[in-house]
């Protein structure tokens, strides 16, 4: 064990005690290899890796260095790892699916490059749906939905579909899906690579902003200008993470 804390998961359908003190993400030696052919190739190495609350993190390095890979991991999307990682002081390693879903959906928001909205709900119906999932009673979901509607300027759109937004905009709604719940920690996928650079600025402000007010934020980016937003740079190569 690499931890000294207790690594045992709490019993299925005990509330879980998150822990706002302990660091948001802590990981000791995590490895993920593909297999390729008889054998494997590793995208991450040995990865430790501690980031507190209320931090801004980028993570930058040349494609294919395992940027996506981790952020996927630590966003709970990837099982397929070994090694040990807390998030909120909960041992993801030691959880079984069910328990990892329920932490996903309390703890963390994920906002992906290409949006990734149901093109078939209103933007209010895609803001809603991670409430739906978490079992938010009606009366409570309109008051959070409205009231990030109206945070991100975005009212008017409620009614509209996707493809019916700029691009610009899918994002904003894409950053409010991912924050709507609340969660401790937003985790981003090049949340600006598709988008103009006015756009992206704007989108860029606004995670400033969730910061400014304690979410913690986690970003991959290729873009220097954007990691300037954020507290610190940490950086892949080969799947290793270089010493600062
Ligand atoms: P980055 O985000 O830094 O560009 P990725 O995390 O996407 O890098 O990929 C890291 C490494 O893992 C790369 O060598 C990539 O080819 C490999 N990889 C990613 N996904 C798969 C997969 N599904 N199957 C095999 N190899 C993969």
């Amino acid at each position: 064990m690499l931890f000294r804390s207790t690594s045992s998961a709490p019993a299925v359908g005990e509330p879980l005690p998150l822990d706002p003190t302990a660091p948001v993400i802590r990981t000791r030696g995590i490895e993920k290899a593909f297999p390729t052919g008889p054998s494997q190739t590793y995208a991450l190495r040995r990865i430790a890796l501690d980031i507190q609350p209320g931090e801004f993190v980028s993570i930058m390095g040349p494609s294919g260095a395992g940027k996506s890979t981790l952020l996927h991991i630590l966003g709970l999307h990837d099982h397929a790892w070994t090694g040990e990682y807390m998030l909120m002081g909960q041992p993801v390693h030691a959880m079984n699916s069910k328990q990892r879903a329920a932490l996903q959906k309390r703890a963390t928001g994920f906002v992906f490059q290409a949006y990734h909205l149901l093109d078939d709900l209103t933007v209010y119906e895609n803001i809603e749906l991670p409430l739906s999932y978490r079992d938010v009673p009606k009366g409570e979901r309109q008051t959070l939905v409205a009231d990030v509607l109206d945070r991100f300027g975005i009212v008017a759109k409620k009614d509209l579909y996707p493809t019916q937004l700029s691009g610009g905009q899918q994002q904003l709604v894409g950053i409010a899906r991912a924050i709507v719940g609340n969660p401790s920690v937003i985790l981003a996928d090049e949340p600006t690579g598709n988008l103009h650079s006015s756009q992206a600025q704007e989108i860029m402000e606004l995670f400033k902003q969730l910061n400014e007010r304690g979410t913690t934020v986690v970003q991959v980016t290729h873009s220097e200008a954007n990691a300037a937003y954020g507290s610190r740079v940490i950086r892949l190569r080969d799947g290793y993470l270089e010493q600062a």
